[in-house]
């Protein structure tokens, strides 16, 4: 009993510096930030995303002494997953792959594949942390009571769900929804940066820090991350808050509608496509 108090205390605070950022924040230079907040220009040369980049801040990685064997044996299965992945040439060829592979799933038993869904060829991508209780009943992101205020959110700005993708940084539910932990972000991350080349949105748009900061690999509050459009393989990224921290504070929803109407306005100036013109109904 005592323990779940403390784990709930330390959740509480956890998601209190995700809003505020107000604890000391290690490990980041805002001057290193890669921002140029509306230059198209800015965004790198990419495909195809090699994943053996991993964004995910190396500072987070536990300090482990590696041999040269070590090191050659990491290579080779990196170089046999990249394989693998580029060998997926659509979403389904690629679900089929995350549904055999036993890395991505957490210490949580029997959860089932949580893949992704919306738009094969959407413009916008949104990328949350990682499935609830009722994502894992159902297979699908974002279905619980967050996921219907995403949904309202996205509606509001012109860019409803069925035009967009959605899809999670890890694709298993971790257990009593703690945060993923840093090494789940990593086994995960090559798998999700395929799945953003398969869609190739222009707009990838972050649900909360830890998608964030698994992205963009660097540690940082939230509000230093909204309000910019970062460079991401060839696309802009953007940041807003987790609908969860929403129902915690309504004092979220005034931000993160003007977010949304930046996003909308960027993803107009980058020639995202309308409804009509993907065949959906508007
Ligand atoms: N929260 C997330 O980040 N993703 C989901 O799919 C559900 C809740």
């Amino acid at each position: 009993m005592r323990s779940t108090v403390l784990e709930d205390l330390i959740h509480f605070l956890e998601k209190e510096r995700e809003m505020y950022g107000a604890f000391s924040v290690s490990g980041y230079d805002a001057k290193e930030s890669p921002i140029n907040p509306t230059s198209s220009s800015n965004t790198q040369a990419s495909s195809p995303i090699t994943p053996t980049s991993s964004p995910i801040n190396p500072k987070e990685k536990k300090n482990e002494t590696k041999t040269t064997q070590d090191v050659d044996m990491m290579n080779t299965d990196q170089t046999e997953l990249n394989e693998r992945l580029n060998a997926c040439k659509s979403l389904a060829e690629l679900e089929a792959l995350c549904e055999t592979a036993a890395e991505l799933r957490t210490d949580l038993e029997g959860t089932r594949l949580v893949f992704g869904t919306g738009h094969p060829e959407a413009d916008l991508m949104l990328i949350g942390e990682a499935p609830g209780a009722q994502e894992d009943k159902e297979g699908v992101p974002f279905v619980g009571r967050g996921g219907q205020l995403q949904n309202t959110i996205l509606e509001a700005a012109g860019l409803p769900r069925s035009h967009v993708y959605i899809a999670n940084i890890l694709k298993h539910r971790p257990p009593d929804n703690r945060d993923p932990k840093p090494e789940e972000r990593e086994r995960s991350l090559p798998y999700l940066l395929r799945q953003i080349e398969l869609v190739n949105p222009k707009i990838v748009l972050c649900i909360g820090l830890v998608s964030a900061t698994t992205l963009l690999g660097r540690k940082s509050a939230l509000k230093d991350l909204r309000g910019s459009f970062f460079a991401f393989h060839g696309r802009e990224l953007a940041v807003t808050y987790h609908p969860a921290a929403l129902l915690r504070n309504r004092n979220f929803k005034r931000p993160t509608w003007e977010d949304m109407k930046r996003i909308r306005t960027r993803y107009d100036e980058l020639g995202g496509r309308p409804a009509a013109l993907k065949g959906l109904p508007s």
